[in-house]
């Protein structure tokens, strides 16, 4: 099955973590024996051998950078500048990436077209047609069909946090760089919107953003918004609205998760909500550092509860997505038990079928929702 993965921090654990994601998991893993800089160290589940594996041929993936001012109670770049030289350094591995036929920025209708055609994804999204395995699927003009193993995993490009947007200006460049997406918040307080754990108003300056993302027709990622600023950006952006990575608060119950009403609101806007497997988003009362995946019994199952409560709100499967961010900052010791890396979600389709999901939704779900959605947001 193929699979869009909406949220991975792919440069971020390129150049912060260190990591060559063109290598094999556990060649990653093995080099990081002894490292203790980082809680996730040698337990990484996110490479672009195991993408390939996984059929997740199309992501979303980051730039991030957070600008901490004196009274910010999270680490962070000193100004707006260097968080905006550090996308930028970021951006210039996604192109080492496509230089080297790892990756392809998909920025466009046309581009996702094609690259859709290039991992043998049906054409009519939601129609059931099985899969031929790829090398036996001619691809007509464009000709030489290219083994698993080589074949260039496409990546929307978004924006976690908009702190590195110095000026507006700075937006536009990014529109021209290949940047499709942009959640305003992460943790804390930012300078466009408060995120994760804080509470307050996204302001003038949040106001004047979402007003520029609507010009550019920038798709509003609505994770991490906190609720004053999730309000105050629903009503002040008319454009498309999704949720990259977020879980449902009825079943884990903290301020990063989205209320029912919040969930309602999206399903009104037509977004599509990325499930993530991060475990403390996934199940109450886990403490990072300390709850133990095989202490809690969470299997990737738990996914399925919180994709089946945003369906049963909404009547229907056709807002639910995968947004793992199983790169972010967490490894094995922080997802399912029975995750050991991202392919894992091979699993996921046989998970949704046992609890009655058609074959439509499970494809709707696995990747056919997030595609519909682009089409629509880039016609
Ligand atoms: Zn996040």
């Amino acid at each position: 099955m193929f699979f869009l993965d909406a949220h991975l921090d792919l440069s971020m654990n390129a150049l912060e973590w260190n990591r060559d994601l063109t290598r094999p998991i556990h060649e990653i893993r093995e080099r990081e024996r002894g490292q203790t800089d980082k809680p996730d160290r040698g337990r990484g589940t996110v490479c672009l051998p195991e993408l390939r594996r996984g059929d997740i041929g199309l992501v979303v993936a980051t730039q991030i950078a957070r600008y901490s001012k004196p009274s910010h109670p999270m680490p962070g770049w000193r100004s707006p500048v260097q968080a905006w030289a550090m996308t930028q350094g970021q951006l210039a591995w996604y192109r080492a990436m496509e230089d080297a036929g790892e990756m392809v920025q998909i920025r466009n209708r046309a581009g996702l077209e094609k690259h859709l055609e290039l991992w043998a994804v049906p054409r009519e999204v939601g129609r059931v047609a099985p899969r031929a395995p790829f090398d036996e699927i001619q691809l007509g003009a464009r000709g030489a069909a290219r083994p698993t193993s080589s074949r260039p995993i496409g990546y929307v490009l978004s924006l976690e946090g908009a702190d590195s947007i110095v000026m507006l200006a700075h937006l536009e460049r990014s529109c021209e760089q290949g940047l499709r997406a942009v959640g305003p918040a992460h943790y804390g307080p930012g300078t466009y919107a408060f995120g994760t754990d804080s509470e307050g108003s996204i302001g003038a300056r949040g106001r004047e953003l979402l007003k520029e993302m609507e010009r550019l027709n920038l798709i509003l990622d609505a994770t991490h918004l906190c609720d004053q600023s999730f309000r105050e950006a629903m009503d002040g952006f008319q454009g498309p609205v999704w949720a990259s990575h977020s879980n449902c608060r009825a079943l884990t119950p903290h301020n990063r998760q989205f209320t029912d009403e919040q969930i309602m609101e999206l399903i009104h806007r037509n977004a599509v909500i990325g499930a993530p497997l991060d475990a403390w988003m996934m199940i109450p009362n886990w403490e990072r550092g300390k709850t133990t995946p095989e202490a809690t019994g969470l299997k990737l199952d738990k996914m399925v509860d919180h994709i089946d409560h945003i369906c049963q709100l909404a009547g229907n499967a056709r807002h639910c997505g995968i947004g793992t961010d199983l790169d972010g900052g967490f490894g094995r010791e922080q997802c399912p038990m029975d995750v050991d890396t991202i392919a894992d979600l091979e699993r996921l389709p046989t998970l949704l079928k046992a609890r009655g999901f058609s074959p439509d939704d499970v494809e709707g779900i696995a990747h056919g929702n997030f595609i519909r959605f682009l089409r629509s947001a880039w016609r």
